[in-house]
C-alpha cells in the first residue's frame, strides 16, 4: 500500500529491501512512517462500524485489509480494577488484559500485521526468536497463512504453556544452544541471507499492530486520557509501540496531551532502567539477564534507545521491580481481580505499587497498567507459589473441618 513507507529511525533513509532489519546506510533501527493525511478527517467514533480490535484501526495500519491474516486479535478488556487500586492507593487504577488474545499475550497484535504483511511480501518461511510468547503467536499467524514456521528458542527457560503452541500449531521449534540474543543473532542472520521472512520486533510492521492497544485504551476511556500508562518492558518495542500510537493520535488532531509512559524491568535485566536513572539515550547491554519473569527476560533490548526516546518524551518514568515483588503483585491480581497474568505482566502491576509507594505516582492519578500475557502461560510458576491441594477423606464432616480452617 502506498499509505506508508519505511524509514531508518536514526537517520531517516528510505529504506526499501524488505528483507534487511536495520539500516543499510548506518545500521539505525527501522520504523513506518504511516501517511495520516485521510485520517485528519476522520474522528474516533467513524471507526466504530467495525468491532474493537487491531482492524478496527485498519487506518493507521501499513496493511491493506483486503490481505489481513487475523483470528480476531485485541478487543481485550479494560478492567477498572477498584480492589488493586485500594490496596495500591491508586483509586484510579485499570488493568488491560492482554492475555484474552487469541494465543494469550498482545504479540497476536503486532503478528496479524506482520504475517499479512508477510503475505503481501510472498514470503515463504516465516520467522522468529523468542522467549515464548512471540513464537506461540507467530505460528498460529503462519499456520492461519499457510506459511511455513520457523522458531528459535533460548535452550530451557521457556514456559510450558508457550513451547506447547508453537508446538501444537506445526512449527519447527529450534532449541538454540545459548540465551534469547544468541537466538536473535541467529534468527536475524537467516533472514539477512534471506532464507527466512524475520517477525522479530526489530521488524518494523509488528509494532505498527501492537499500537493498537493504545487506540483501544483510549476508546473504552471515551478518550478521557489516563495520566499514565505502565508496561513491561523486556525487547522494549511495545512501549515504542504506544508512544507511536500516541504521536499519531496528536498528528491527527484526536488527544492534545499524551499519557507519561512508564517502564518496568525486572531487577535481574533492567539495561533501559539502568540508563534511565543515569539519564542516558543508549544503554548498556547485560550478558546474563534473570528474573521469573522469562518474557522480560532480555539483556539486549532491540528497541531499547526507542524506548527511552518514548519515556523521556512524554515525561514517563521507568524502575525495577524484584522477582518477589512480581509473584506478590501476581497474586494480588489473582486474589483481589481474578485476574490470571504471567509473571511478566505482573511487573506493571508491581511498579504501580512501588512507584505510589516511592510517591512518583499521585493518588489521584488515572493509571492504565498493561498485563500483556495470560497467567495459564506459565502454570509451574503459578502452582510452585500457591498453597498444595488438600488432602481430604471421603466425607461432609472432614470437607467441613477444612472449611472452617482459614
Ligand atoms: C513480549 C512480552 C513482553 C515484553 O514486550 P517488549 O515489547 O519485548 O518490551 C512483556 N510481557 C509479555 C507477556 C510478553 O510476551
Ligand atoms: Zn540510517
Amino acid at each position: 500500500m502506498a499509505n506508508h513507507k519505511v524509514v531508518c529511525w536514526d537517520c531517516g533513509a528510505d529504506v526499501s529491501d524488505p528483507y534487511v532489519n536495520t539500516c543499510p546506510k548506518c545500521g539505525g533501527l527501522l520504523t513506518v512512517k504511516m501517511d495520516l493525511e485521510a485520517v485528519k478527517e476522520m474522528k474516533p467514533a467513524d471507526l466504530h462500524k467495525t468491532p474493537l480490535g487491531v482492524w478496527r484501526y485498519a487506518p493507521f495500519m501499513p496493511v491493506d485489509p483486503a490481505h489481513k491474516v487475523s483470528i480476531q486479535e485485541g478487543g481485550t478488556p479494560l478492567y477498572k480494577t477498584e480492589a488493586l487500586g485500594a490496596e495500591v492507593g491508586v483509586p484510579g487504577a485499570y488493568v488491560k488484559f492482554e492475555g484474552l488474545n487469541p494465543t494469550g499475550s498482545f504479540k497476536d497484535r503486532g503478528m496479524t500485521i506482520g504475517v499479512s504483511h508477510a503475505k503481501e511480501l510472498g514470503a515463504k518461511v516465516v520467522g522468529c526468536a523468542s522467549t515464548g510468547n512471540t513464537s506461540a503467536s507467530l505460528a498460529a499467524y503462519a499456520t492461519k497463512a499457510n506459511i511455513k514456521c520457523a522458531v528459535f528458542l533460548p535452550s530451557g527457560k521457556v514456559a510450558a504453556g508457550k513451547l506447547a503452541q508453537a508446538l501444537f500449531f506445526g512449527a519447527k521449534v529450534l532449541s538454540i544452544d545459548g540465551n534469547f540474543d544468541d537466538a536473535l543473532a541467529l534468527a536475524r542472520k537467516m533472514s539477512e541471507e534471506k532464507k527466512l521472512y524475520l517477525l522479530n520486533s526489530i521488524n518494523p510492521y509488528r509494532p505498527e499492530g501492537q499500537k493498537s492497544v493504545l487506540f483501544e485504551i483510549m476508546d473504552q476511556l471515551q478518550y478521557n486520557i489516563p495520566d499514565r500508562i505502565i508496561l513491561p518492558v523486556g525487547n522494549a518495542a511495545n512501549i515504542w509501540a504506544i508512544y507511536k500510537a500516541c504521536m499519531e493520535l496528536k498528528e491527527v488532531g484526536w488527544i492534545d496531551k499524551v499519557p507519561m509512559l512508564t517502564g518496568i524491568q525486572a531487577e535481574g535485566a533492567s539495561p533501559v532502567v539502568k540508563a534511565f536513572a543515569a539519564k542516558k539515550n543508549d544503554f548498556i547491554p547485560e550478558e546474563c539477564p534473570e528474573t521469573v519473569a522469562t518474557a522480560i527476560r532480555i539483556g539486549n533490548p532491540v528497541s531499547g534507545r526507542k524506548a527511552l526516546h518514548a519515556i523521556y518524551d512524554t515525561k514517563g518514568y521507568a524502575t525495577t521491580v524484584t522477582d518477589a515483588e512480581i509473584i506478590a503483585a501476581q497474586q494480588l491480581l489473582g486474589r483481589r481481580e481474578g485476574v490470571c497474568v504471567e509473571p511478566a505482566s505482573a511487573a506493571s502491576v508491581a511498579g504501580l505499587k512501588k512507584l505510589r509507594e516511592i510517591g512518583i505516582i499521585d493518588r489521584d492519578e488515572k493509571v492504565v497498567c498493561i498485563c500483556t500475557g495470560n497467567g495459564l502461560k506459565d502454570p509451574d510458576t503459578i502452582i510452585a507459589n500457591c498453597p498444595g491441594v488438600i488432602k481430604c477423606g471421603n466425607s461432609v464432616a472432614e470437607v467441613e473441618k477444612i472449611l472452617l480452617q482459614n
